[in-house]
Parts: structure tokens; C-alpha cells; sequence
């Protein structure tokens, strides 16, 4: 919730105010929204002009359903008296200084940062959870990890927050910084893990570190830096702080450590969880081992924020995959097999991960594995590489390798290369950016499933976000 107040301070000087303050009192909004399917009457409508739809056009359609107003760069005509139209030169940079102001005006909440190239996401929601049952907690709504989606979460503060639990995403060098410095630092951040997201932007792994590491560079000495003990490019990022470091992780060395791990793959997985000389065992639904990176994340976080050790098994227990992030369907694969529902997005360590996760599931003895998987995007010159490399990484964790793509081909030539057999490999070629070309590549791949699969197999469905492969999940 925001005051107008905290519009006009960001933006004193260039800001004009259209539309009448009539009232009793001003303007309190809701929170601040820019998707006009989802704008409700105390919101402020955000209007953002992208590369293919100009916000500004909704205003009207907007004004008329009650709205209160709307931040935009030009006044539209055709709405009535009372709507309310703050007019800006640049509304993204005036969407950020309001959620400044906002957070300036509630010192008193306790803001985590959470960046990583992959489980971001996941880490949110469990530390939600974890937070969320001792004390009145904000999250990030979905992803909304950046420019945009950092300062409409923080318009969303209600006084009774004591956390506000924060999604931060990074596409290039520089961009957590300017976040922080431009909006909102955190008090505390939590690094989940260095990988292969966005290589494209970041042209290197070294440039994806240094810029996950910015998330901590901003702590001051009273902060707490929550870094993955198990991800040594994590581990190191220590010597880049100067706030208080707490790892977590199942080695030596963790201060938060997950000890005596049964994996059960996409079953979950048992272990204790041991903080300082306490333990507590602990039962988890998420899959595979990097479902207990996540439990552990959160579990630090409990504890840097002293949440009772039973809370925390708690809420760790009753945690379930976000949509799309390792899902379990049982019988909604192909001819009623088990699907795992991984479609949000793709990175090789992800890739690792779920096919990992695959192999350490005890399973009916006939059962087999499939592997569904869409090109890996966004990775610039390493694009082969990444193919090869998830290719060699994956077999003898699965049966069988569907792929969808041009270089996706190259997922093929990486597993042939460790040995899988040429005929448990089946490439469908299309052209990623020609999306009816990709939707036929679908049906074909799904006709193929519904060939071979067999109702006791399990079958693995994930690829990058542009390659939308959840689309193939309702023709099984
Ligand atoms: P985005 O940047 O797209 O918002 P994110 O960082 O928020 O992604 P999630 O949505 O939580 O990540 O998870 C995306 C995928 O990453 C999951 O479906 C899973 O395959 C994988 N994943 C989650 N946690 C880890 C981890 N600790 N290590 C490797 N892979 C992981
Ligand atoms: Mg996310």
C-alpha cells in the first residue's frame, strides 16, 4: 500500500497531476499494477510502453471500470473527472522512485534479497513459508525480479510487514546494483547458485558470478549474506562481503547443513537438519537434491530470523513445487505415465538436476525414463557447448532423449558421445523463433510419446521459456 505522497516525493519537480483530488482524503492506492487484466479499482495502473503494446492505450477502458488512477507518460482525454493521472517523463524511473520512497518510509521491515541463476523462485516461496509462520510477510508475486517487477512487489508493503521476501534477477553485470542503489538494498541476501542462465547477456560464467556477487557487495556490516555452501562459486563470494555469512549446505563446513540425506529423487528426500547443536529431522516433497538446497536456504533464513527449529521443519515439510518447477503428474504423461512438469525454464545444471532427481527415484522395476526436452536459449556463443555438455551430463540418468530444436540436436550428439544408443534418441528439428513451426514440432513429438511410452514410465517435460513446452502438456 502507497501513498500519492509517495509518488510526489520520487518526482517533485517534473511530476503534473491531471484529474481532481476531490475527497475526504487522498489517494491511498493498493498497490501499483501494469497488466490491465489485473488492475483493480485501489490500484494505481502503471502504464508502460513495451517494444509491442503501449500501456497508455488501457487508460480509458481502465478509468471507466473504476480505477483510481494511472501513471503515465501522456494524459489521455477520454476518461472521466475523477480519474487520476499522474503524469511523468519516464514512468519506469518514477514507478522506482516511489517504491524507494515507500521502503524508506518502513525501515523497520526486514528486506531479503534472493538471486541465483536458478531456484530463485522455489528459494522465495520456501522462505516465505518459513518467515511467514512466526510474522506478517511480503513476497514477490510470481517472478517479478526486476526493474519492473522489484519495485511493484515493494509497492505492495502493508505496515504489518516484518519481511518483505524479494526476487532478484540479473540478465548483465551491474543490474542488482543498480536495483539496490536506485530502489531498495536488501538487509539480507541469499545466493542460491552460479550457473549457466543468460550466457547470451553474461558472454561468460566469471561475468554471471560477479554479477550474482553484486547482491552482497551492497550489505553493510550489519547484513547477513546466506550463501550456498555446496556451490563453490558461492562459497567464495565470502570474500566479497562485509556483512555477517552464514552457508548453508549438506558438506562440512555448512553452518546450516542438511546430514544423514535419504534422496528419493522426485519423491523428495529425508535428512536432519542440523543448526548449531540442534537437529531436527525432516521429511521434504520437493524433488531431488536440489530440492534440499532450497529447504536449507529457507532454513537459514529461519534461523538467521530466530524461527523457532519446529516452524521451521514445519514449513519445510508442507512445501510443494511452484507451477512448472518439477512438478509431479501422476498418470497426465502420455498414455497415463507420470509426468514431471518442469516446463518453466531450462539451464543446463537445471537439467542436471531433474534428470538426477529422475535416476534416484525408486521406481516399479519396468518402469523408464524419458527425457522431453526443449533448446536451450539465450546462450549466445556457448549455445553448442551447452547442448553438448547437458547431452553428456544426462545420459545413463535417462532412457530414452526427445528433443525439440535446431541446436537441440546437439543434446543428441552429447549423450551418443557417453554412450546412450542412437535408437533411445529421437531429434524433431525446428526453427526456435518460428512459433507454428515449433507447435507442429510439438504434435509430432507428442504422437511419438504416445507410441512408445508405457504407463509405469516417467516422463520429463523442460525447456528454455520461449520454448513454452508446457503447451504440449494438455494434447497427452
Ligand atoms: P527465473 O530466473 O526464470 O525466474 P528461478 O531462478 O526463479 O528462475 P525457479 O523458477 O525456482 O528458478 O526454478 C527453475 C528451475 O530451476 C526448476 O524447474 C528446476 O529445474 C531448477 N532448479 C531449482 N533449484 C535449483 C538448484 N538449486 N540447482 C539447480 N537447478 C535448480
Ligand atoms: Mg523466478
Amino acid at each position: 500500500m502507497f501513498e500519492l505522497q509517495d509518488v510526489m516525493s520520487g518526482n517533485q519537480e517534473n511530476l503534473s497531476i491531471h484529474g481532481s483530488l476531490a475527497g475526504p482524503k487522498k489517494p491511498v492506492f493498493q498497490s501499483a499494477q501494469h497488466d490491465n487484466r489485473q488492475c483493480e479499482q485501489n490500484d494505481l495502473f502503471v502504464a508502460i510502453t513495451g517494444a509491442r503494446v503501449d500501456g497508455h492505450r488501457f487508460i480509458p477502458a481502465i478509468a471507466r471500470a473504476g480505477v483510481t488512477g494511472a501513471l503515465c507518460t501522456t494524459p489521455s482525454k477520454d476518461v472521466p473527472d475523477s480519474f487520476l493521472q499522474l503524469v511523468v517523463p519516464d514512468v519506469v524511473k518514477a514507478l522506482q522512485a516511489t517504491a524507494r520512497a515507500r521502503v524508506q518510509r518502513q525501515p523497520g521491515t526486514i528486506k531479503i534479497g534472493i538471486t541465483g541463476s536458478s531456484g530463485k523462485t522455489t528459494t522465495k516461496e520456501a522462505i516465505a513459508a518459513v518467515l511467514g509462520s512466526v510474522a506478517p510477510t511480503l513476497k514477490t508475486y510470481a517472478s517479478y525480479n526486476n526493474e519492473l517487477g522489484y519495485p511493484l512487489t515493494l509497492l505492495r508493503l502493508e505496515a504489518e510487514h516484518r519481511y518483505a521476501v524479494l526476487e532478484m534477477g540479473a540478465e548483465w553485470v551491474g543490474e542488482l546494483r543498480g536495483l539496490c542503489e536506485t530502489i531498495a538494498c536488501p538487509d539480507w541476501s541469499v545466493i542460491t547458485t552460479v550457473g549457466a542462465a543468460h550466457l547470451k547477456h553474461f558472454g561468460s560464467l566469471e561475468n554471471v558470478a560477479i554479477a550474482k556477487s553484486e547482491l552482497v557487495q551492497v550489505l553493510s556490516p550489519e547484513g547477513i549474506a546466506l550463501l550456498n555452501y555446496d556451490d563453490p562459486v558461492v562459497r567464495a563470494m565470502k570474500e566479497k562481503t562485509q556483512a555477517r555469512v552464514i552457508y548453508y549446505g549438506q558438506s562440512d563446513g555448512a553452518m546450516v547443513r542438511g546430514r544423514h540425506v535419504e534422496e528419493r529423487g522426485l519423491l523428495g528426500s529425508r535428512f536432519t537438519l542440523c543448526i548449531e547443536d540442534e537437529e531436527v529431522p525432516v521429511q521434504l516433497r520437493l524433488p531431488g537434491t536440489h530440492g534440499i538446497t532450497t529447504a536449507l536456504a529457507a532454513a537459514a533464513v529461519g534461523y538467521a530470523a530466530n524461527v523457532p527449529l519446529e516452524n521451521i521443519r514445519e514449513s519445510l515439510e508442507n512445501l510443494s513445487s511452484v507451477q512448472g518447477r518439477g512438478e509431479i503428474k501422476v498418470s497426465a504423461g502420455p498414455n497415463g505415465s507420470t509426468l514431471v512438469d518442469d516446463t518453466y525454464n531450462s539451464i543446463r545444471q537445471s537439467i542436471i538436476a531433474m534428470t538426477q532427481a529422475m535416476q534416484a527415484t525408486p521406481q516399479v522395476p519396468l518402469g523408464k525414463r524419458w527425457a522431453v526436452l526443449g533448446e536451450l536459449l539465450e546462450q549466445g556463443e556457448h549455445t553448442m557447448d551447452e547442448h553438448i555438455a547437458s547431452g553428456l551430463a544426462l545420459a545413463g540418468k535417462v532412457d530414452y532423449l526427445v528433443v525439440l530444436g535446431d541446436f537441440a540436436r546437439y543434446f543428441a550428439e552429447g549423450a551418443m558421445q557417453a554412450g546412450m544408443p542412437a535408437e533411445h534418441i529421437y531429434v524433431f528439428s525446428v526453427d526456435p523463433a518460428n512459433a507454428s513451426e515449433v507447435e507442429d514440432g510439438k504434435r509430432a513429438v507428442v504422437q511419438l510419446l504416445k507410441e512408445r511410452v508405457h504407463p509405469e514410465d516417467l516422463v520429463l517435460v523442460k525447456g528454455s521459456r520461449g520454448m513454452r513446452m508446457e503447451t504440449m502438456l494438455s494434447m497427452f
